[in-house]
């Protein structure tokens, strides 16, 4: 990178802020010492500051995986500010091309160009240099019709300022500790939710499974899910951007999932957009069978048993199949069922068939791949 294509203000911002923060927090455990209601808001501001980008940032605006009401959006444009992440529209912008051009060239956070670079090097460039775009508004023009996220984009340093600083100085001040507002509240809080939010474009890519598809880098993993309010269940993510949930499961750890469900329990946000149960187990079988055939490719490169490997994972392979289609069977007369709004009952039968089905292909998968294991021990012994 040229010296004329650094962005200097944010690097010195990030140079500068964990500086200031260390400093804070050491600040204020020798001279003011720490306030349990400060304590508090500093909790409640991690919360929902961050969840302010991945609940709204995130899911709302860039994905559209569900509507809400004017207040909700307001609540998450204030919050997110306070993240210092920039803008929605700014954001919105560089996390569609994210997932446009996951892992390529044009991808502005790309874990290819290394861990780093993904994590917080890539904010350094200055826009219009190297593959950081200026922000193109055709790709986020939904979001430039809404005149609050038109405002927030134009105002956004003040307004973030005032929110991530001033905000919880305020607030914290009601008790009478504006200093530690200030800085705990304030300045530390910002450099950790920077930190746990950016491990959603490295340690993502980075750490984890990936049983929903290997197109990409994004992983699955409940540790990363930890620090990052649910989206370390990235790979189901990038597979299926416009669900509104991340972490499927219900006990998988994503609390703006949780959030959100609740939300529409009392009608602040609706239209929750959830892929139909049917297409994600298909995924998953689908790369099970991908980790088989590499299996089976492997051990035939081992020599010597390839028929024998061969034969097996043929006989296997024409179970899989059977599995497979009674399966596709189900699914597309589930689809029919919804289409045609069957009472639930009906559709809860099926889904219980189908699942089954998935369970059985997964067992046998599991077999033949034992087996395909240990292929030539076996044959070594007769
Ligand atoms: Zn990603
Ligand atoms: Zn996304």
């Amino acid at each position: 990178m040229k010296w004329n294509e650094i962005n200097w203000p944010t690097l010195l911002f990030f140079i500068l802020s964990p500086i200031g923060a260390i400093a804070g927090v050491v600040y204020v455990a020798m001279y003011i010492g720490f306030h349990p209601a400060t304590i508090a808001l500093t909790v409640f501001m991690i919360f929902a500051t961050g969840i302010g980008i991945t609940g709204g940032y995130h899911r709302l605006f860039s994905h559209k995986s569900y509507e809400a009401s004017k207040l909700v959006r307001w609540l998450y444009v204030f919050f997110g500010s306070a993240a210092l992440e920039m803008s929605v529209i700014e954001w919105s912008y560089d996390h569609r091309n994210h997932h446009r051009y996951v892992d390529h060239e044009k991808d502005p956070y790309a874990i290819t160009k290394g861990f780093w670079f993904a994590h917080i090097l890539w904010l350094f460039r200055k826009r219009g240099t190297g593959n950081r775009e200026e922000v193109d508004l055709n790709l986020v023009a939904d979001l430039w019709k809404d005149p609050v996220l038109r405002f927030q984009h134009r105002f956004y340093i003040p307004i973030a300022l005032l929110t991530s600083f001033l905000f919880p100085a305020a607030i914290a001040s009601l008790w009478g500790d504006f200093t530690g507002g200030l800085l705990i509240a304030g300045l530390a809080r910002t450099v950790w939710v920077h930190q746990a939010t950016f491990c959603i474009n490295s340690v993502c890519h980075f750490l984890g499974s990936q049983p929903y598809s290997d197109r990409h880098t994004a992983r699955d993993s409940w540790i990363t899910a930890l620090v990052t309010y649910g989206e370390g269940y990235h790979n189901y993510h990038h597979e299926f951007p416009v669900d509104y949930r991340n972490g499927i499961r219900r006990w998988q750890y994503d609390p703006t999932k949780w959030l959100i469900f609740a939300m529409s329990k009392v009608g602040l946000v609706w239209n929750l957009k959830r892929i139909p149960d049917e297409k994600i187990l298909a995924a998953k079988m689908e790369m099970r069978e991908k980790k088989l055939a590499a299996l089976a490719e492997k051990k035939f490169a081992a020599a010597g048993f390839a028929e024998s490997i061969a034969a097996m994972k043929e006989s296997g392979e024409r179970t899989l199949v059977r599995i497979q289609e009674r399966f596709d069977a189900l699914a597309s007369s589930m689809k029919e069922m919804r289409k045609e709004k069957k009472s639930g009952s009906e559709i809860k039968d099926l889904r219980k068939k189908l699942i089954r089905t998935y369970r059985l292909h997964e067992q046998k998968a599991i077999e033949l791949m034992r087996e395909i294991q240990r292929g030539p021990r076996a044959a070594a012994a007769a």
